[in-house]
């Protein structure tokens, strides 16, 4: 029998992302995971955090607390060194409106445009919670340090990959394969981790 698992998220990629991590952690079809996308009317969730971990929590408490599954929610974005960690919690709006990731791209290469090469480290941060119907609560965090180029390189990934370069890394994240981003991103190791826990805490 599997475990059904809430991902708090529309994002249809993130969904796919997190299935093909628990798959291979802890065997295929062990959990069945599911999306927003099959829970019709359920409400945008203001994400009021001033951290990524809070974010994390607040979209997990919902997720449980709406329906009764245990819910897992991420969330992630730019810390830049130079910039005292923004765009942080700010990173899908940082330009102003959502979602804009050439605007937030920009900006961001602006703000930092005076920067000698030594200044420019950075990193992506993603926090993942599970919270379970029966109110206990994980919070894991995985990281990618780096360093940001002066312009864009690469057609893959989203949002700020094509101006990051991770630490041992020659190519942007833009410039890899899905495969070898999710191996180094913060997202895979923060799922990665909550894949252990999730094992521990879902009957199956
Ligand atoms: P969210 O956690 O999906 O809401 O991500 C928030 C924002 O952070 C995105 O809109 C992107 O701007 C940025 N971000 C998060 N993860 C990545 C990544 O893997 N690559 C590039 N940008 C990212």
């Amino acid at each position: 029998m599997s475990a059904r698992l809430l991902l708090a998220t529309a994002n249809k990629k993130k969904l796919v992302e997190l299935q093909r991590i628990l798959d291979a952690a802890l065997g295929v079809a062990q959990i069945e995971l599911v999306g927003l996308g099959d829970f019709p009317n359920y409400p945008d969730v203001p994400e009021t955090g001033l951290t990524f971990g809070e974010n994390a929590l607040i979209k997990a408490r919902e997720g449980a607390k709406r329906t009764g599954l245990a819910t897992v929610a991420d969330d992630s974005g730019l810390a830049v060194t130079a910039l005292n960690g923004m765009p942080g919690v700010f990173s899908a709006r940082w330009s102003g409106g959502h979602g804009d990731d050439q605007a937030n791209l920009d900006l961001v290469l602006a703000q930092v445009s005076d920067l000698p090469d030594e200044h420019r480290g950075a990193a992506f941060v993603c926090a993942a919670a599970l919270v379970l119907p029966n109110g206990r609560e994980h919070l894991v965090e995985g990281r990618q340090t780096g360093r940001l180029l002066r312009s864009g390189r690469g057609d893959g990934g989203f949002g700020y990959d094509p101006i990051f370069v991770g630490d041992g890394q020659d190519r942007t994240n833009a410039e890899l394969s899905a495969g070898e981003k999710d191996a180094i991103s913060h997202r895979g190791k923060a799922f990665r981790e909550l894949a252990k826990v999730i094992a521990k805490e879902l009957p199956r």
